[in-house]
């Protein structure tokens, strides 16, 4: 009898595709599995074993597969429930859902390209013949086709080989020559080697006893290295001996204190440190949990909200260490795993070696270790810690999901497909494996909140901060009315220095929010009034002061800072605006004594930009840091007690009808980074309306306020919770063509089923690298099936593509646009 195979291909079409296969073949494989086949003229592709069946396709003759690239399945038959769930749910390809869950290295093909790895020092006597023909090949070149490695072994077959030299380190791919891993640097101190006998030591405080500060910082050090084998940071000496970075400075020039450095590796475990134990709760946190667990007993997803600094995280340990006990997998979902190792070396005190990291900027060596650690459900990996792509491993026995910070945008895949919200694919996970779902946030999103409201999740709440530390003290100050009284220093309102310098003076550390990078978004000439635009995008380029540049944020066209305005000539140019850059220009010259950092997309480039800018603000080495919404993100900094908001207006304006819910969420959690272990923080919100309804809810606190009211407008307008959305872009490099193809769909979309169908319009920016969008957006009441929706619009797709002229114009969904 023959035998067949349904294979998913990792492309964007929307079936499945048969492969015959031998007898032999039949009884090895698996669904679930890996198989090499042929596609088209001359392409390989890895595909993964959907179903294996009698039936021979109708349509074509079926091909045989080259071969079988694995054992056992290496996905698992939930995985693939959930995926087909994605694909429907969000408008795409199965194939596309697998090409973005599955690391890189398990997908070869004829058009994956191989180079050698220049960090590796290998023994050529480990690799087999075949092997090392590929080895050599790469001396000599430096990339390789895979269809080029075929000619080289003589053979078609060649996925195993690159599989076998990817494992052996040997080879990398070309899409993931990351940089490599480098771990971050702690100052430490000890007693210079000449003062470590007793003797000594008495000797020299004797020296000291003219210069008690710098005495008593000996002698802090002194007790605390008795204390504690532990390395003792140079913060922690300056903190407990009462002290200053110069004094302890002096004495490291005067070669009294060494100072040294370790690499302290913040993801992996370097599992010297003992386990710690859990905190034990508060009675807050304690009546949260209970709470938590009686949802749960009803089998219910569960909102957790607890305001910033409540102690959310030690909740979810619970919760974590009793899934661990029953011997079950926990996933961690967060929104930007750059932003949190600080929360990682938390978790690791407590599980030590039994947390994997999940990231998609991690090598493809990593990746697939931990995809195979959570195959196997190994104990290295019960709980996984990563952002949205984590939701794809191969969980056996998950028993607990947390999506921290659930709010965040972020969550929602943009580009490509699957455009999915690991938040809702998350619940979706949990519901296939019958697993706990708890969703963490101290400003929860619209949905969820109503989610809770209607009492299709659980819900509980925490409303105090962890040790009864009062919330932060929030004033708006009014900047229309202080520039019209030129009280104003640059952007700076008096009310603002005057808590810098108190804050400075006190030795705390201060946040300054501003909404934008660069140093000042536009540049204008105040003769005729041209503003340079982007050649490939309709946006006007920003001006970046450390470059002295003009840029496009869409393309990254950029062009050196003219002289003279190209349009009339006139060499008076005025910079608009004000971004990141411009504040800490001003925040230098206003307070010069300070030291200033800035975080934003420009300063934090590459995969450890990041960490450089928190570990120096952890170590007080930065008294003032200037930062984008990037600073929002979980952060907490013992020291911080004012966060200033340059200007809250910019974030009310834009033209998003969540545009309000995201202000108080952003100013919210950037509020939060105040005053989080003693003091009560101090938040100054510059804005030109004072009495807009949003500032005055962040500033009261009154979430529930914001939610009546947001909730409100979202059912006047139709939109989310009580409307699904659907966005439905067009791309086309040719203006008329597109629109055309957008006013054709529209209109059949009009015309074939009763909800709401906008546009089709321009977005605010209508031309990137190129190509002209338009958008239609499509609301879908909660009362109308979404999914008879969603056929009705691939229907509608199907006559749109079989128009010659619209063929060409890209059409691209996005279910639940946020
Ligand atoms: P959230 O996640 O709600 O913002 P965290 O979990 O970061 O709050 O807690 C804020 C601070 O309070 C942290 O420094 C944490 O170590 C401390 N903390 C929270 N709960 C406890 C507890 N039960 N015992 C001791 N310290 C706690
Ligand atoms: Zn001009
Ligand atoms: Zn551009």
């Amino acid at each position: 009898m023959a035998n067949f195979i349904n294979v998913i291909l990792p492309i964007p079409l929307e079936r499945l595709f048969t492969y015959s296969i031998t007898e032999e073949e039949a009884k090895l494989l698996q669904t679930g599995m890996r198989v090499a086949v042929p596609f088209g003229k001359s392409k390989i592709y890895t595909g993964i074993v959907y179903s294996i069946h009698q039936t021979p396709p109708q349509a074509y003759e079926a091909k045989e597969i080259h071969e079988l690239l694995d054992d056992y399945p290496i996905v698992t038959q939930v995985q693939l429930k959930h995926w087909e769930w994605i694909a429907s749910y969000y408008m795409c390809s199965l194939g596309e859902v697998v090409r973005s869950a599955l690391p890189g290295a398990f997908l070869l093909e004829s058009e994956t390209l191989v180079l050698r790895n220049r960090e590796f020092e290998m023994d050529e006597n480990e690799l087999q013949d075949d092997e090392f023909l590929v080895f050599e090949a790469l001396q000599h070149q430096s990339i390789l086709k895979v269809n080029e490695v075929a000619a080289i072994v003589e053979r078609k077959n060649v996925l195993p080989i690159l599989q076998r030299l990817l494992e052996k380190k040997v080879i990398l791919l070309k899409e993931e020559v990351y940089e490599q891993y480098k771990p971050k640097l702690v100052r430490y101190v000890k007693l210079g080697s000449p003062y470590t006998s007793d003797e000594k030591l008495e000797e020299l405080l004797n020296e000291l006893t003219r210069a008690p500060k710098q005495s008593q910082v000996v002698l802090t050090l002194f007790q605390l290295q008795g204390r504690t084998k532990k390395p003792i940071k140079v913060s922690e000496l300056e903190k407990s001996s009462n002290s200053s970075k110069a004094v302890i400075k002096s004495l490291v020039d005067k070669q009294i204190l060494e100072e040294y450095y370790i690499k302290t590796d913040r993801v992996s475990y370097d599992g010297n440190s003992e386990n710690l134990d859990s905190k034990d709760l508060n009675e807050y946190q304690k009546h949260a949990l209970t709470d938590i667990k009686a949802s749960f007993a009803q089998a219910k997803v569960t909102l957790l909200k607890g305001v910033t600094s409540s102690g959310k995280t030690e909740v979810y340990v619970k919760l974590i260490e009793e899934c661990m006990e029953k011997g079950l997998q926990t996933l961690y979902l967060l929104p930007e795993i750059a932003l949190t190792t600080q929360l990682i070396s938390r978790l690791q005190e407590y599980f030590g070696d039994k947390i994997a990291i999940y990231h998609s900027k991690y090598n493809v060596q990593e990746r697939v270790e931990v995809w195979q650690n959570v195959l196997q459900a190994k104990s290295k990996a019960q709980l996984v810690i990563g952002a949205r792509s984590a939701l794809y491993l191969p969980f056996s026995k998950l028993g607990l999901v947390i999506v921290d910070e659930e709010h965040e945008s972020s969550f929602k895949q943009f580009d490509p497909a699957p455009r999915y919200h690991a938040r809702d694919a998350a619940v979706v996970l949990g519901n296939l494996h019958e697993a706990n779902v708890l969703l963490g946030s101290a400003t929860p999103s619209v949905e969820s909140y109503h989610n809770a409201q209607i009492g299709k999740y659980g819900y509980t709440e925490i409303t105090r901060r962890f040790g009864n530390v009062l919330m932060p003290d929030m004033e708006l100050v009014d900047i229309k009315e202080a520039a019209r009284k030129k009280r104003m220093k640059g952007h700076f309102s008096e009310r603002l220095l005057l808590e810098m310098e108190d804050t400075l003076l006190a030795g705390d550390q201060i946040i300054l929010f501003q909404n934008r990078r660069g140093f000042a978004p536009l540049l204008e000439c105040l003769t005729c009034g041209h503003t340079p635009q982007c050649p490939n995008c309709d946006v006007s380029l920003t001006y970046h002061q450390f470059r002295n540049q003009l840029r496009c944020h869409y393309c990254g066209h950029h062009s050196a800072l003219p002289e003279v305005c190209i349009a009339c000539g006139s060499p008076e140019l005025d910079t608009k605006g004000f971004g990141t850059e411009q504040i800490e220009t001003e925040v230098s010259s206003l307070f010069p004594e300070a030291k200033v950092g800035r975080m934003d997309l420009d300063t934090t480039r590459g995969k450890h930009g990041y960490e450089k800018i928190i570990t120096a603000f952890e170590q007080q080495e930065l008294d003032i840091l200037v930062g984008t919404q990037m600073l929002t993100k979980g952060l907490d900094f013992r020291n911080v007690n004012l966060v200033g908001v340059m200007n809250a207006d910019s974030l009310l304006n834009f033209p998003d009808y969540r545009a309000h819910e995201r202000t108080y969420q952003l100013l919210t959690q950037v509020s939060g980074r105040a005053g989080r272990t003693k003091k009560r923080g101090k938040v100054i919100i510059q804005t030109y309306n004072p009495y807009h309804q949003i500032l005055k809810q962040v500033t009261t606190g009154d979430y529930e306020g914001m939610y009546a009211e947001q909730l409100y407008e979202r059912e006047q307008y139709k939109y989310p919770p009580v409307n699904r959305i659907i966005k439905v872009t067009f791309k086309h490099k040719n203006y008329t063509i597109l629109n055309e193809a957008a006013d054709w769909f529209s209109g059949a979309l009009r015309t074939n089923f009763g909800g709401t169908v906008l546009g089709p319009e321009y977005p605010p920016v209508a031309r990137i690298r190129n190509q002209y969008l338009k958008h239609i957006l499509i609301k879908v009441s909660t009362v109308q099936s979404l999914a008879q929706t969603k056929s009705n619009i691939k229907r509608i797709e199907k006559s749109f593509n079989a128009i010659s002229l619209y063929r060409s114009v890209r059409v691209i969904y996005n279910v639940d646009h946020i």
